[in-house]
């Protein structure tokens, strides 16, 4: 850590500094400039709280100069991680696509939503058995029945099952309906206590960014389940908040090529929330594979105009085999390939 003096900072003052470094384990080292005073803290400089080093008389900023994450960062781990979606890789040359409706209907729903994503040739299937709304007045999902819907339609085609975990009681019901991937939602991404207890298992889990959360925030919150011991962590970009209400959100694909250069951890993109229009998805799809995201979380539903929740930004079985087909002649051009 490197503490700036300012230029009006006394002797005391410095000596104050470099005391309470030293206090912590930490060699102090002072560099006196024309104007200005440095102090450097060299050893485990998380030790050291910037905040309360900045409150002290003479300081004018105290700046880390190592990362707060380090599990995730590629700082220690420099080639891409792959991670297996049980028997699907992703990460790395490997692209996948996760499909299926926003929510969990009924039985004959899912079934027509397994036959779809499978005759896409999507090797992942997704669908909410507990929504988070903004309402509490709306479909809420259909709880654990749905899950049971979830896991039997997807087991037909042979398909791994992908589901938000909202509440840290329903664990071991996921666990025990054998959830192969467990996604954590934008409204969740800070729910500390949800994050701790994703990191003690070994199953692969989504990690949304909070709909305003900055990309050190999100880092920070995938570092939660890292530190817990579950590396098997995917990014999912899914949309910010701007000033624009033109779109349900903005689909930040800067930060694709940012999240791959701090992290080597892969990185999808959900284009159904992003754009929040179905006739906006496979444009946002594109771009993203393009600038090199490691695959997708898209809503399709068999019957679009009928879904229960987010019907405007589901597209159909048919635009989800075109959209296969263009993203595999993208993923080519990359010398990446989809769905292996
Ligand atoms: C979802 O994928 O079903 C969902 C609710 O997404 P988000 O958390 O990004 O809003
Ligand atoms: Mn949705």
């Amino acid at each position: 850590m490197i503490i700036v003096m300012n230029n009006t900072a006394t002797e005391e003052q410095i000596e104050n500094v470099v005391s309470r470094i030293k206090k912590k384990g930490l060699e102090a080292t002072i560099s006196k400039g024309i104007e200005k005073t440095l102090v450097g803290a060299v050893g485990d400089e998380r030790l050291l709280d910037p905040e309360l080093l900045q409150a002290l008389p003479g300081v004018e900023q105290a700046l880390h100069i190592v990362k707060p994450y380090k599990i995730v960062a590629r700082e220690w781990h420099k080639e891409d991680s792959v991670i297996d979606m049980s028997g699907h890789p992703i990460g790395g040359k490997h692209i996948q696509i996760i499909s299926g409706p926003c929510s969990v209907e009924t039985t004959d729903q899912m079934e027509k939503s397994a036959k779809a994503v499978k005759a896409a040739g999507v090797k992942l299937m997704r669908g909410g058995a507990f929504k988070p709304r903004t309402s509490p007045y709306s479909f809420q999902g259909v709880g654990f029945d749905g899950l049971d819907m979830f896991r039997k339609a997807a087991d037909n085609e042979g398909l791994p099952i992908v589901t938000e975990l909202l509440d840290i009681r329903h664990l071991d019901k996921f666990l025990e309906q054998k959830v192969d991937v467990i996604q954590i939602g934008t409204r969740s991404m800070q729910n500390f206590e949800l994050l701790r207890e994703v990191g003690k298992v070994n199953i692969p889990i989504i990690l949304k960014r909070g709909m305003s959360a900055t990309i050190s925030e999100w880092l920070m919150a995938a570092e939660y389940i890292a530190a817990g011991g579950n590396h098997n962590i995917i990014f999912c970009e899914r949309g910010i908040r701007t000033f624009e209400t033109y779109y349900r959100n903005v689909l930040d694909v800067t930060a694709i090529p940012v999240l791959k250069k701090e992290t080597h951890l892969p990185v999808i993109i959900d284009p159904s929330h992003s754009g929040g229009k179905a006739w906006m998805v496979a444009a946002l799809s594109r771009a993203g594979i393009a600038a090199g995201a490691d695959g997708l979380l898209v809503e399709m539903h068999p019957n679009p105009c009928e879904a229960w929740c987010d019907a405007d930004q589901a597209i159909n079985p048919d635009e989800l085999k075109i959209l296969m087909n263009e993203l595999s002649a993208i993923a080519k051009i990359l010398g990446r390939t989809i769905s292996d």
